[in-house]
């Protein structure tokens, strides 16, 4: 049997709209999430944990970090991103510090909010340049529908988690609301999302839809003009982030294709599979999945509450 290559923690740099040419970190094994939105572009994965630890080594982390830093290739900012919800790692703020003595580049840190709701309020991110929440429900039970969390938790501590959060941190909080049509795009809730997020007081509210595939065939996007709407409704700081022109982007390495499909014709695999034989991080694959999907080079079968990728009879 061929080994496993091992896990990259790090991708990219890739472009961003938002943060120049982003180098991205990819801290914790596939889909580690107090949450299960039905938006993820990793899929429907039917579990959530809360469970805090290292989840790969700080020292490997930063390891790789280095070398791509000593590359010499472009990077504009360092972001947590990836697998799942990064703040679920425990030695997130060893990592951060780790950066800070290596270099100037902003850290970035993608989040879902849920650590922000605890005791600690994001005390290990604090060091991080930017924080990019997400805040996608106001209600509890907009919340149960689009976010799917973790038992026990609550749209209503999650909120106040942001209120404290941005009471302590000093650098720049970029609010994310990613809108699912039928779900959290209603007026009296986003009325409500309103409010809140007078009292967070982010730096920006970045207002994003489902263009990418989703985890959930139903959760389906607002149109570029409802996105204009909403923004009025949101707030001076309010803009529209999301991203309809995806053919425009820079599309996966031909070779990276092609040993996913190669893997894929040994066997249907679900994105978790092709991630770790592939020693690709998340995102990658997600990506590629998806633009392989849309050119009908693969198909997603559902299987046993999993998603199985398996090529088409075209890609051969
Ligand atoms: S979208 Fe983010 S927060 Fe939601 S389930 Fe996926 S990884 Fe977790």
């Amino acid at each position: 049997m061929k080994p496993e290559t091992p896990k990259a923690l790090i991708y990219g740099p890739v472009p961003s709209r938002r943060l120049g040419y982003s180098l991205g970190l990819d801290i914790l094994p596939f889909k580690t999430c107090s949450m299960d939105c039905v938006y993820c572009q990793l899929g429907a994965w039917g579990r959530t944990t809360v469970r805090r630890r290292d989840y790969v080594p700080v020292r490997a982390v930063l390891a790789q970090v280095r070398a791509a830093l000593a590359s010499g290739v472009r990077i504009d900012a360092i972001t947590f991103s990836g697998s799942g919800e990064p703040t679920l790692h425990a030695g997130i703020g060893r990592i951060i510090d780790g950066i800070k003595r290596m270099t100037a580049v902003p850290v970035v840190v993608l989040t879902n909010s849920s650590t922000l709701a605890g005791r600690a309020n994001g005390r290990d991110i604090l060091r991080a340049d930017i924080v990019v929440p997400s805040l996608d429900a106001v209600t509890d039970r907009v919340f149960a529908k689009v976010n799917r969390p973790h038992p026990g938790m609550s749209a209503d501590r999650i909120v106040d988690g942001l209120v404290r959060f941005r009471r302590r941190f000093k650098g720049r909080i970029w609010l994310e609301v990613m809108l699912v049509r039928g779900v959290n795009d209603g007026p009296t809730h986003l009325r409500k999302l309103r409010q809140a997020i007078d009292r967070i007081q982010p730096d920006r509210v970045q207002i994003n839809t489902v263009v990418r595939p989703p985890a959930e065939k139903s959760a389906r996007p607002l149109t570029a003009e409802e996105l204009g709407r909403v923004r009025l409704l949101l707030g001076p700081r309010a803009e529209v982030i999301a991203d309809f022109r995806r053919e425009k982007q820079a599309a996966p390495a031909p070779d990276a294709s092609a040993a996913l499909l190669e893997a894929l014709g040994r066997r249907p695999m679900t994105a978790a599979d092709l991630a770790r034989s592939l020693g690709l991080p998340a995102p990658e694959v997600a990506d590629m999945t998806g633009r392989l999907k849309a050119a009908g080079r693969l198909r997603a079968v559902r299987h046993g509450g999993r998603v199985y990728y398996e090529r088409t009879a075209g890609s051969h």
